[in-house]
């Protein structure tokens, strides 16, 4: 965006110095030129008795009698000198002169002509304005998209076709759903009339919809450019601008020129920008919006989808659209562009680990595993950070260390290598950590841990434990909710049994644990004493999922006592969990404490340790006791 602001001024530097230039020049005639014409260069002013003394004496030879002054010019010993005096009466003056044979002429040079000054002045003035409204109109407005005030509502051309990167359908990895619809969107382009033929019509526009980064943008560019046609890019709040009416022109501007290169591609990101629901109250404050709306809509409608122009849209938010932009005829075709899943994040990360020189065996699964609910711009940084690494250890090729590491960054941000730490809340991150994991290790059907560290990350995060299911899951069972949280709560309750202690470290745990032990009762079901009914309706579901409480306040209530009993529940599993397993919770967490890291192998070594041991001695106590 910057870059772009500062493209459009250096294009207008030579115009700034052009009118730069014109304004000096002006001045200097103004200024250095003018006053040459019109001011006498040398006058002595002088009294009248000088004067009439000096005629006297022969020395005048030319006078210019003006009403109040008079003008002459004498000499003096071959010398011309010019001087003014005030007039006086006297009767006398022009026998004087001609007893002295002085000539009558002009001396002083004409006066400008107060016509011609008044022009200068004048036009001098609207010159200098004009350049500025010039200066204005092309380095202000032309931010705003050419609909300066010289231009209002014509066509401001460029800044709309975007370059489609060459993006094909294959650089967009792990959305087949979504290319699959859109492929015929591809084969419309290419040839309108297989399908007009037969009388068809096409969608004029499809919604892309889904969370933030899982390629929307991508998936347009690559309709673009396999079906060779221009590509209109811009961003619903591109549309919205300080003035009421700039919007629904530059709408206006947009469909022109798109009928003059169809067959093309309009891309409209972020289009609940403008897009959002109409609503009947408040004033003026939203004026601009619902013009730039009403504008696209109606744009839509006379838009004869035959006519080769394909609109595509993408938001984060469908529930927040105006239902007028869904209906048929408009945005009809909605393709949903999820969060991929893990054969979609195996084939991201190899689509952007083609371009990056790495080892051979680098295990893709293994990374994609580890990555699930990130989309595929986390994981193309994920592949970057991964080469970034690569070259800051002075490698020249990127491993599976890097990758699994950079994954991390990603999820966690880099490692805090000079945090200061005292060793006894060191002590307590580590057995915190642990405890999850032991938590995790010791129940049925959790997912394995894969990595617990200690080491604090710039995200603020002073250490975590990482799981990573076996399978993709995509059923939660209550099982599976209940296990998260009794898990969650294993940190916790590891200080509480070692320590004595709460710490700040466990506020995440809490959250998380609270949201999935809300979600089991308002929304999935989960509880016999509220059973199959929603209570709770999700909006925003792509950016994080707020939600909000439909019931009574005695519902209410009883929600939070329900909550509250599950976590209870759990967060007692996990404290007898750790209560039973305390001797491999004090093994792990000193040999974590050293290692500051371990992965899931050695956790699991070390915990299958302890367990023969435990069981080696019970049996001796058996023995003993026998
Ligand atoms: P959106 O428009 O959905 O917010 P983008 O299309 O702008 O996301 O994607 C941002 C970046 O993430 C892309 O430039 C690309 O590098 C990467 N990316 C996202 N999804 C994919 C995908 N399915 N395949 C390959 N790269 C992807
Ligand atoms: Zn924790």
């Amino acid at each position: 965006m910057s870059k772009k602001d500062n493209n459009n001024f250096k294009k207008y530097i030579p115009t700034i110095l052009y009118v730069i230039l014109a304004i000096f020049i002006f001045y200097t005639i103004a200024i250095v030129l003018i006053p040459r014409i019109t001011k006498e260069e040398d006058i002595k002013e002088i009294d009248y008795v000088s004067f009439v003394n000096m005629v006297n004496s022969g020395e005048v030879n030319k006078v210019e009698v003006k009403d109040k002054t008079i003008a002459f010019e004498a000499e003096e010993k071959g010398e011309k000198t010019k001087y003014v005096t005030n007039r006086m009466y006297d009767p006398n003056l022009v026998d004087r002169l001609v007893n002295k044979n002085v000539k009558s002429a002009q001396v002083l040079k004409p006066e400008l002509n107060p016509f011609v000054s008044f022009l200068i002045s004048t036009f001098g003035t609207i010159f200098i304005f004009v350049a500025a409204w010039w200066i204005l109109s092309k380095v202000v407005f032309n931010k705003m998209g050419d609909v300066g005030p010289m231009n209002f509502g014509k066509s401001g051309a460029k800044i709309y076709v975007e370059s489609t990167d060459g993006i094909k359908f294959e650089n967009v990895a792990g959305q087949e759903e979504a290319k699959e619809a859109l492929s015929e969107l591809v084969d419309f382009l290419h040839n309108p009339k297989k399908y007009t033929k037969i009388g068809a019509k096409l969608p004029k526009g499809a919604l892309l919809v889904g969370p933030p980064g899982t390629g929307k943008t991508l998936l347009a560019k690559a309709v673009a450019s396999e079906a060779e046609v221009p590509f209109f890019s811009i961003s619903g709040s591109a549309f919205v601008e300080m003035f009421v009416g700039l919007g629904a022109a530059k709408v206006r501007d947009l469909f022109k020129q798109a009928e003059e290169k169809a067959p093309c591609i309009i891309f409209i990101d972020e289009i609940d920008t403008i897009g959002k629901k109409r609503d009947g109250v408040g004033i003026s404050g939203n004026d601009e919006r619902e013009q730039t709306l009403n504008q696209l809509l109606s744009e839509m409608d006379g838009f004869d989808a035959r006519a080769g122009v394909v609109i595509l849209a993408a938001t984060n938010r469908p529930d927040s659209l105006d239902p007028a932009l869904l209906r048929p005829g408009r945005f009809d075709r909605r393709i949903p562009v999820e969060l991929p899943d893990l054969a979609g994040r195996i084939a991201i990360l190899k689509v952007h680990a083609k371009k990056i020189t790495k080892e051979e065996n680098i295990d893709y699964e293994q990374v994609a595993r580890a990555t699930a609910g990130a989309s595929g711009a986390d994981l193309a940084n994920m592949v970057n950070e991964g080469a970034l690494r690569a070259v800051r250890e002075g490698r020249d090729k990127m491993s599976q260390r890097d990758l699994e590491e950079s994954v991390e960054v990603v999820l966690a941000g880099y490692e805090k290598k000079n945090a200061v730490i005292s060793p006894r809340e060191k002590r307590i991150i580590a057995y915190h950590e642990v405890g999850h994991a032991l938590v995790a290790a010791k129940q049925k059907g959790s997912a394995p841990v894969h990595k617990i560290t200690i080491i604090p990350r710039t995200s603020g995060a002073l250490g975590y434990t990482m799981q990573v299911d076996e399978e993709e899951k995509f059923l939660m069972s209550k099982e599976d909710a209940i296990n998260n949280i009794v898990t969650l709560t294993g940190g916790r309750s590891a200080e509480e049994i070692i320590f004595n202690t709460r710490t700040s470290g466990a506020s995440n745990d809490i959250e998380k644990a609270t949201k999935i032990a809300k979600a089991m009762v308002t929304r999935f079901g989960m509880t016999d004493e509220f059973g199959f009914v929603a209570l709770e309706s999700m909006t925003n579901a792509y950016l994080g999922g707020d939600s909000s409480l439909q019931c009574s306040p005695q519902t209410q209530y009883e929600i939070d006592e329900a909550v509250q009993k599950i976590i209870d529940d759990a967060h007692n599993e996990a404290r007898k969990i750790l209560r039973e397993n305390i001797k491999a919770l004090h093994a792990i967490s000193e040999y974590l404490l050293r290692q500051e890291t371990i992965t899931g192998e050695q956790f699991m070594d070390l915990l299958k340790q302890y367990e023969e041991n435990q069981e080696t001695e019970t049996q001796k106590d058996i023995e003993i006791e026998n």
